[in-house]
């Protein structure tokens, strides 16, 4: 039996990272059992879809290496309406469903104040189909459901608990419950892998797929994934699009590795390991039952790593879309034409051990191409004391007297002018730092210099100290 598994998010929002996650799983799974990996987009809530959600799902799906056409699909739910209304009304004709029109408050007022579930009023009614008829599935009275879990062993739902839920609304719509049944039937899925939140409606779904008379899947319900105060992700509190990650300048790998780590480890204390490893010694099975901490300043870490891992080559390309302003990200703030592609390169790979997202390209490299360097005066104030002009007056008299425009000779120089003054490096590097880029931290200075030339610094330098007038 060839496996078949599903990746099923509904285009509803942003791309979480928890659904990354599990796509992963599926997709890892998929490739272990020599099996296929479906993309199914539930789009049947027709008020919250959006299309250009979905469009969101298929990229960012792209970007994380589950990429178009290597997969079959996307298949959309809603092509399915047909399926999902014949299923419903087999289920009513073979008196495995109902009618029922009672509403929330009728079987309230029948069963006391707390509303406990459907009390099963309308089970031998014989109701028909009319207009606000909902259709409920009659749940056994007895015996229990036992549902086959690779994560979770064999969890069982005693059936007298489970209510006679309801599977088409009052307008004859078929419920979700029903469709990603109907779905996962009609595309022979064979392992359904999804987040922890859909366990309560595993003994529903399974019922369904028995009274439906097809064998039901094997399950495997992943735990959810949490914020540093143990809630689970959020998109009102968190940042859980995976678009964010990768706008601000995640890189790919990088983020696969960190969720593939929610909640699994490989072989031998590693973290950061070759997909390919994690793709030969990922077990399902061995995914923990406890919630995973999405850490996100591990994640940063993680990726200041990855990014230093890049030939020098690969990094100046990863940096382009940054450095250009393209798609979504904030066009940085020089023109295009001002940007230098020599320039970049030559600073490139101090830029690469520094940076631990690809967007802080931008704030490293701006003085290099922008006229004057955008001053950040809370910096100029800090920096900018009573000796400094004269500290400036002498680094320009001797700056402007070497004859070698280099990284070594400039720092020597300025060793000198800062030694006569009785002052280390750093004290003296401080000003000049913050005249020729506009900030107190950032690139190694000298090397820095020498790319900027020697007339724009000393033209930085004297405006600065034309200011400190
Ligand atoms: N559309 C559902 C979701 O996004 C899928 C549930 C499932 O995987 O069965 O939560």
């Amino acid at each position: 039996m060839t496996v078949r598994v599903r990746f099923a998010p509904s285009p509803t929002g942003m791309f979480h990272v928890g659904g990354a996650r599990s796509a992963l799983q599926n997709w890892i799974y998929a490739k272990q059992q020599g099996g296929v990996f479906v993309l199914r987009i539930e789009d049947t809530d027709v008020a919250r879809n959006k299309p250009e959600w979905t469009e969101g799902i298929l990229s960012a799906l792209d970007w994380i290496g589950i990429s178009r056409g290597s997969y079959e699909g996307p298949y959309f739910q809603s092509a399915n309406a047909g399926e999902h209304r014949a299923a419903a009304a087999r289920l009513y004709e073979s008196g495995r469903a109902y009618y029922c029109d009672c509403t929330r408050e009728d079987v309230q007022a029948r069963t006391g104040s707390q509303y406990q579930g459907y009390d099963g009023y309308h089970r031998d009614l014989g109701l028909g189909p009319g207009p606000g008829h909902a259709l409920r599935f009659r749940t056994p009275d007895e015996g229990a459901t036992v549902v086959v879990d690779l994560i979770r062993g064999e969890p069982t739902f005693e059936n007298k608990l489970i209510e006679d839920f309801v599977i088409a609304r009052g307008d004859g719509s078929p419920v979700f419950l029903l469709a990603n049944v109907v779905d996962d039937m009609t595309m022979g899925i064979t392992h359904v892998i999804r987040a922890e939140e859909h366990l309560p409606n595993t003994p529903k779904q399974q019922l369904l797929w028995e009274a439906l008379g097809v064998k039901p899947p094997i399950w495997a319900h992943v735990p959810v994934v949490v914020n540093e105060k143990r809630q689970k992700l959020s998109k009102r509190r968190d940042k859980v699009a995976l678009e964010a990650y990768r706008d601000e300048g995640y890189l790919a790998g990088a983020m696969r590795n960190y969720l593939m780590l929610l909640g699994w480890a490989p072989s031998g204390d590693r973290e950061i390991v070759p997909w390919s490893v994690i793709e030969d010694e990922f077990r399902l099975e061995e995914v923990n039952l406890s919630s995973a901490f999405f850490d996100e300043k591990k994640l940063r870490a993680f990726n200041g790593e990855y990014i230093r891992a890049l030939p020098v080559a690969e990094f100046i390309d990863a940096c382009q879309p940054w450095l250009a302003g393209t798609g979504t990200i904030a066009p940085p703030p020089w023109q295009p034409e001002e940007f230098d592609a020599d320039a970049f390169a030559a600073v490139a790979p101090l830029a690469q051990t520094r940076i631990a997202v690809l967007s802080e390209i931008v704030p490293n490299v701006d003085f290099l191409f922008l006229a004057s360097p955008l001053m950040d005066e809370a910096a100029w104030t800090k920096t900018m004391k009573d000796g400094s002009a004269d500290l400036l007056d002498a680094a320009i008299a001797a700056f402007d007297a070497l004859e070698s425009w280099d990284a070594e000779s400039l720092k020597s120089t300025l060793e000198a002018v800062g030694a006569d003054r009785g002052l280390k490096l750093g004290k003296t590097q401080a000003p000049v730092r913050v005249a020729v880029t506009g900030r107190t931290i950032g690139l190694p200075l000298f090397e820095s210099l020498e790319v900027l030339g020697r007339e724009r610094t000393l033209t930085r330098m004297r405006a600065a100290r034309v200011r400190l007038v």
